[in-house]
């Protein structure tokens, strides 16, 4: 039996219930996709929920504002996801005719959809065979065939690529897809995979030549930058103040509070001395109510180290009221704000 036979069979008798399982409608599988993408799939079911009850079709999802949408990404991070979303559901909308290319060829070069989410659309959707390749599928692979070179490398990607797709099953690409996919999210699982019950460990060459915790080669991390956010949570009555984050820099397009960005960490005399502190409180009375304790938050490449000081003033100054916009407290979630900032909000007593 073809390896592809034995994962498709596996695959009927034990994939798991998952509601993108139940179409084959491009629009949800795009959806499911990139929500997939930055987060696990129990987490990812509610999410995904919300998104398509909120957007059920691409010309919903095009014909809202951005703020919305990035509103009820809110948590999922990597915002730059959702915003490629929106640009990809206009240009299905206005030059695709709302509807979803059919071909491999014409889905990748949507804004936003790389090699594997083209590769899930088109097989999944309309049958074309062409092998998707995330990290369930390059472990796999690895330990089957003993490929010990990096994905990361260009030889690495280039025998992945070759394998997945010399052992996929033209007739039915989009089932072998998901089937090798969920093989390697519930059997060859990067941690104790389950190589006793595999129904492919007798050709298995990590199994057989006892490599399986050396495959797949981990590439090298990422070198994480650390960065000092002072967040100013400044309250006149029941007002407070935020800004629209424009920067190419995380959390484009969200809101924050007046940000003091440092490079090191920094105390509240420290901050005094810094030109935006000055401008925001020149000709003002302050009060600091509270002091947070140092928060750290880890994004992929950046580890956020913040600190969030409440105060209370007693008129909002020109440069606060011409470069921040003023909301009610109760107003804020109505503004698409980083979890950083959503979970300090949860936390604080206003
Ligand atoms: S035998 Fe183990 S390592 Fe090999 S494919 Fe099966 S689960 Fe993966």
């Amino acid at each position: 039996m073809s390896i592809s036979k034995v994962l498709i069979n596996w695959y009927n008798q034990n994939k798991r219930d998952l509601p993108w399982r139940e179409t084959n409608n491009p629009y949800i599988i795009w959806v499911s996709e990139i929500i997939l993408q930055q987060t696990r799939v129990n987490q990812g079911i509610s999410y995904f929920y919300r998104f398509i009850e909120q957007y059920p079709d691409i010309k919903s999802l095009a014909s809202d504002p951005i703020d919305n949408i990035l509103r009820l990404w809110q948590g999922l991070g990597y915002y730059s996801r959702a915003r490629n979303m929106y640009q990809t559901a206009n240009t299905i909308v206005n030059e695709y005719n709302g509807l979803f290319p059919k071909e491999y060829s014409e889905i990748i070069k949507l804004k936003g959809i790389g090699e594997y989410t083209a590769a899930a659309i088109a097989s999944f959707c309309f049958n074309e065979p062409v092998a998707v390749i995330d990290g369930n599928v390059h472990r796999f692979i690895s330990r089957f065939y003993g490929i010990n070179d990096p994905i990361a490398s260009s030889k690495g990607k280039f025998i992945f690529k070759k394998l997945a797709n010399e052992i996929i099953d033209n007739l039915n690409p989009g089932i072998h897809n998901q089937a090798i996919m969920e093989f390697g999210a519930l059997i060859c699982t990067p941690k104790n995979p389950q190589c006793s019950n595999c129904p492919l460990n007798e050709e298995c060459y990590a199994f057989i030549n006892n490599q399986v915790s050396e495959l797949p080669i981990k590439k090298k991390k990422n070198k994480i930058s650390k960065r000092y956010f002072n967040y100013l949570h400044i309250t006149y009555n029941d007002k407070t103040f935020i800004e629209k984050r424009v920067d190419n820099d995380i959390w484009n397009s969200l809101y924050q509070l007046p940000l003091i960005e440092t490079n090191v960490k920094s105390t509240l005399k420290e901050l005094e001395d810094q030109p935006l502190w000055f401008n925001l409180f020149e000709k003002t009375n302050i009060k600091i109510i509270h002091v947070s304790e140092l928060i750290k938050h880890q994004l992929s490449h950046q580890q956020l180290h913040t600190r969030f000081y409440r105060i209370e003033i007693d008129n909002p100054n020109n440069y606060i009221q011409s470069n921040y916009i003023s909301v009610n407290h109760s107003d804020i979630h109505q503004y698409g704000i980083p979890k950083l900032i959503d979970n300090y909000f949860a936390n604080s007593l206003y």
